[in-house]
């Protein structure tokens, strides 16, 4: 990218993970003007069109099994609300009317409408929401760094699946509709990939207790994760229901959608049917740019990418780790990273919020031609990280400079801190 000056930046969070094909893609272009022309809009519960056929059939054939029904939102939140909705509307078509009870992990963030704010973990809003929403009940992260004395990530991961089953069993089993997971975090925990055992877990107490298991993969799902679908990652804990947006539209397009199984739409169609639509949901000209973004992933093999250059950044980033004393940790997966920034690495003491060190991060990767994603919402209370998270399509040479221009990007950021007498250590 280049701002106004002519400057040039490596966009290396994708905006906040959106841009998964990158910027300017002359086919998608084509495709959305090319639409324009043909069709600019039918209401979909009025007139379906083509584009939506096709657009829904690509997407639930990348899914695979269990995803074969698409239904389509304008973003991000639209579709968790959505998810939530078609949870309920079966729990009501079959009898089970006290199930309204959704359960979400603390922290964790799954949009910005007045819903999907009231299901999010984010304590800070509490003044905002309390008795003016209904909130989700919370069950803590399986965050991974800054964990209880005693307890290994494993161990943690093992202790948050059963405060999910004693949640449930303290509000009632037939009160529970559905349990709301990031699979891998977002900005809310800094890309925390939680361990395989975590997901048979909260799998096995889901199905046990007929709640439902949605995974939000809005920001980490469309291949980023290594898999199209992040909970390909362990398939033998698939949810009942999977959320995307952001690389679905890949910012060409504002673009949700929610993927269920045959089965559980087919049933409730013959029963109630699913009864909410948004004037723009299926619109043709997102449908046929969504086309187009599924086409460059299936051409390029995006997917692959993903894994290929993941796996380069990883290793570049835990090179960083090492070489920082800044860089307490660093976790992620496929192209998904974060990077977490303290003090003082032996004791995990992060910097001071005075430090401002998320937007220290921001100022310092520009000055250095990246543009990164850091967010300290309310005093930081988990740690301060940025994202590593470029476009599937970053080329081999692209990743290593990325990783040249982050080596400068952290001394510029620990001469800062140590100007400040705050990192521990030699030099701090
Ligand atoms: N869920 C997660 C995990 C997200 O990261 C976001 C956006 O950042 C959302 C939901 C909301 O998506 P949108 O901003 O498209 O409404």
């Amino acid at each position: 990218m280049w701002d106004d000056d002519g400057r040039e930046y490596i966009d290396a969070s994708s905006g906040p993970m959106v841009s998964a094909i990158g910027h300017c893609n002359e086919r998608v272009v084509d495709a959305i003007a090319a639409q324009a022309r043909q069709l600019d809009y039918a209401y979909s519960l009025v007139a379906r069109n083509r584009r939506n056929l096709e657009f829904s059939e690509r997407l639930a054939r990348l899914a695979g099994p269990g995803y074969e029904r698409v239904s389509l939102t304008s973003g991000g939140s639209e579709a968790v609300d959505n998810a939530v909705k078609f949870a309920r509307q079966y729990a009501v078509a079959t009898g089970q009317e006290s199930r309204t009870r959704v359960l979400a992990l603390d922290p964790s963030y799954h949009g910005a409408t007045l819903s999907t704010l009231a299901l999010g973990g984010d304590p800070t809003l509490d003044r905002f929401l309390d008795g003016f929403v209904t909130r989700s009940e919370k069950v803590p992260a399986p965050m991974s760094y800054r964990i209880p004395d005693g307890h290994s990530a494993e161990s943690y991961a093992a202790f948050c699946a059963e405060e999910l089953e004693r949640t449930i069993l303290a509000l009632g089993a037939e009160t529970v509709l559905a349990f709301l997971v990031e699979p891998v975090g977002g900005l809310s925990t800094g890309a925390v990939v939680p361990p395989p055992s975590y997901f048979d877990a909260i799998r096995d107490i889901c199905t046990r207790h007929g709640v439902f298991l949605i995974y939000d993969e809005i920001l980490c799902g469309m291949g980023r994760s290594g898999e199209f679908l992040t909970a390909r990652n362990w398939p033998d804990a698939l949810p009942d229901i999977v959320v995307l947006a952001k690389g679905l539209g890949s910012g060409y397009t504002p673009l949700g959608a929610m993927l269920a199984p045959a089965g559980l739409v087919d049933e409730l169609a013959t029963i109630s049917g699913f009864n909410f639509s948004y004037s723009a949901n299926a619109n043709p000209i997102s449908c046929a740019a969504g086309l187009a973004v599924l086409d460059e992933f299936e051409r390029l093999d995006l997917v692959t990418c993903a894994r290929e250059r993941g796996a380069q950044l990883g290793a570049g980033l835990h090179e960083l780790e090492r070489t920082h004393p800044i860089v307490g940790d660093v976790r992620g997966i496929g192209l998904l990273w974060a990077v977490e920034l303290v003090a003082d690495r032996e004791t995990k003491q992060p910097l001071p919020a005075a430090f401002q060190p998320s937007e220290k991060a921001l100022i310092h990767g520009q000055r250095n031609g990246l543009m990164l994603y850091a967010r300290s919402t309310a005093g930081a209370p988990h740690g301060n990280w940025f994202m590593v998270a470029p476009p599937l399509t970053i080329t081999q040479a692209e990743t290593a400079e990325l990783l040249h221009r982050l080596d400068r990007t952290l001394a510029g950021l620990s001469s800062d801190a140590a100007a400040e007498g705050l990192l521990a250590g030699p030099g701090g």
